[in-house]
């Protein structure tokens, strides 16, 4: 049957940075379920460092993480993924030395093959270069890759680091492509501000590390 909604993720007052450098200062949005909401502004504005913040990945001086009413900050990056935070960093990590298919399931208990299919249905590219290795892999289909594989790990909210930086426009397309078909809450950190708003429904401008617009992706 039709089960809750899932995805509904609500930040609240965050500030966080690196070490004891304080980056963001009190940062919050809400982002309902299924939400897609885009992560804009200047070079160095903490964009990044709001999305490692989510997964565990900086120093959080205080605030709230909550994931369907469940408090996150308290908890280590792989309970938070357990929980269903999936992320793909602006660096992207493909093993050179593995074949397509074993960097999409490295790290998972089993073999996912139902998963898989549907990572493969979605980048039909990486189907057909399962047994190729990492090392062969253009741009375009690392950052496929990076999706995919944040993808198998079932995530209700994904975390999207600039997947876009570097490709050309015609990938660029085919990837879009791919994540407007997807079917969670998605926070996308991106560059092209036209492509942003094209696959957001709301917005959050960040400036020196603090929320200085927010609403909807229409009158952004
Ligand atoms: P870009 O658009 O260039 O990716 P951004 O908005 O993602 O920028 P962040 O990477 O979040 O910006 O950086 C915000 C601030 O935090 C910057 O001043 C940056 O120098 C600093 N910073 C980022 N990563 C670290 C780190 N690992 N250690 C210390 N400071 C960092
Ligand atoms: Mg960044």
């Amino acid at each position: 049957g039709q089960g809750i909604e899932k995805g509904l993720l609500e930040i609240g007052d965050l500030r966080a940075g690196y070490g004891a450098t304080v980056i963001l200062e009190g940062v919050s949005f809400t982002v309902p379920p299924r939400g897609r909401l885009a992560l804009l502004g200047r070079n160095g504005v903490g964009k990044s460092t709001t999305l490692a913040t989510l997964v565990g990945q900086t120093t959080r001086h205080g605030g709230s993480i909550k994931l369907d009413g469940v408090e996150l900050s308290g908890l280590a990056s792989s309970a938070r993924a357990a929980a269903g935070l999936g992320y793909v960093p602006q660096t992207r990590d493909v093993f050179k030395s593995l074949t397509v298919e074993e960097n999409l399931v490295t790290g998972l208990k089993g073999r996912p093959r139902a998963a898989l299919e549907e990572a493969y249905a979605l980048f039909p590219r990486l189907g057909e270069r399962r047994r190729n290795g990492g090392a062969e892999l253009s741009g375009g289909e690392q950052q496929m890759l990076s999706v995919a594989r944040a993808l198998l790990g079932q995530p209700t909210v994904l975390l999207l680091d600039e997947p876009l930086e570097g490709l050309a426009p015609v990938i660029c397309d085919l990837l879009m492509d791919a994540l407007s078909k997807l079917d969670m809450t998605v926070i996308l950190v991106e560059q092209q501000i036209d492509r942003a708003l094209e696959f957001a429904d709301s917005v959050v401008f960040l400036d020196r590390g603090r929320v200085v617009h927010a609403g909807p992706a229409q009158h952004a």
